[in-house]
């Protein structure tokens, strides 16, 4: 039987990536994208070239009858066994006292409530095996002061929901855990108006050069898979050294 993981937020980035490796891996995919369906339909074809099955599904996951339907849609794969909890943004860099409203709810309600509504249809379908792994941020603990501290602290809410969910989830034989990365090049550095952000932070990163979305997807794919067995309530730092 083939592991079946929905990702959300695989159109993209560090999402794209894991969809890549874990399609190399076997596994068949449902993978969610918001707007871009061009670059969903690109990951797509690369996945189906692959020779496994996958399905790309616009979701936005701030909403959960969204969400229901990409788990509807894993469900038609086989049996749930993972999940990797992805899709995420950033809003523009600035000190905290002109932090907009709207930036900042737009900032929780996806990365905290998508998250948490995903792990929840996750919950509910998985069966004994499968595992969640949770995106989160070197920022959860640096803070990003200057830059954009309720990002930061949204994704310590994300290690937080980690640590419970892991312990809610054991006696089920489900684990979760969390990958934090560093700085990693992908597009996300251009919503927070720095583009070149993985760039211009290389000095202050001790290897010297900001992360590859495949770097952080190998860890994605070690938490998901047996030699991780007993590894939950983890957050794994990709950083670097950051
Ligand atoms: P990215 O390249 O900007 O890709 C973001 C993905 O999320 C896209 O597939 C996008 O879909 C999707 N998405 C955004 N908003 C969504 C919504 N409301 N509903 C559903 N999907 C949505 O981002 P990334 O850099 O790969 O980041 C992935 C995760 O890693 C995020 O949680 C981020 O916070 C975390 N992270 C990134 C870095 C970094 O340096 N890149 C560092 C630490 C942590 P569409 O394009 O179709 O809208």
């Amino acid at each position: 039987m083939n592991p079946v993981t929905v990702i959300t937020g695989g159109s993209r980035g560090i999402g794209a990536a894991t969809a890549r490796r874990l399609a190399r891996a076997g596994h068949h995919i449902a993978f969610s994208y918001q707007r871009d369906r061009a670059a969903a339909d690109t990951v797509l074809a690369e996945l189906h070239a692959t020779g496994t099955t996958a399905v790309a599904v616009p979701v936005d996951t701030r909403d959960p009858d969204q969400i229901a339907t990409l788990f509807a849609a894993a469900a038609d794969l086989g049996d749930l066994t993972g999940l990797v909890n992805n899709a995420g943004v950033t809003s523009p860099i600035g000190p905290f006292v002109d932090l907009d409203p709207t930036d900042l709810r737009h900032v929780v309600d996806v990365n905290l409530i998508g998250y948490i509504l995903a792990a929840q249809q996750a919950a509910r379908q998985m069966p004994a095996g499968g595992a969640i792994v949770n995106i989160s941020s070197a920022a959860a603990t640096l803070g990003s002061p200057g830059e954009y501290v309720h990002y930061a602290a949204v994704k310590a809410g994300t290690d937080a929901l980690t640590i419970g969910l892991a312990k809610e989830l054991a006696p089920r034989g489900i684990r979760v855990n969390a990958v934090a990365p560093g700085i990693i090049r992908t597009d996300i550095h251009t919503l927070s108006g720095q583009p070149d952000r993985p760039e211009q932070t290389a000095p202050r990163i001790p290897l010297g050069r900001p992360g590859e979305p495949d770097e952080i997807a190998a860890a994605i794919t070690w938490l998901l898979g047996p030699d991780a067995s007993y590894t939950t309530g983890t957050i794994l730092r990709v950083s670097g050294g950051l």
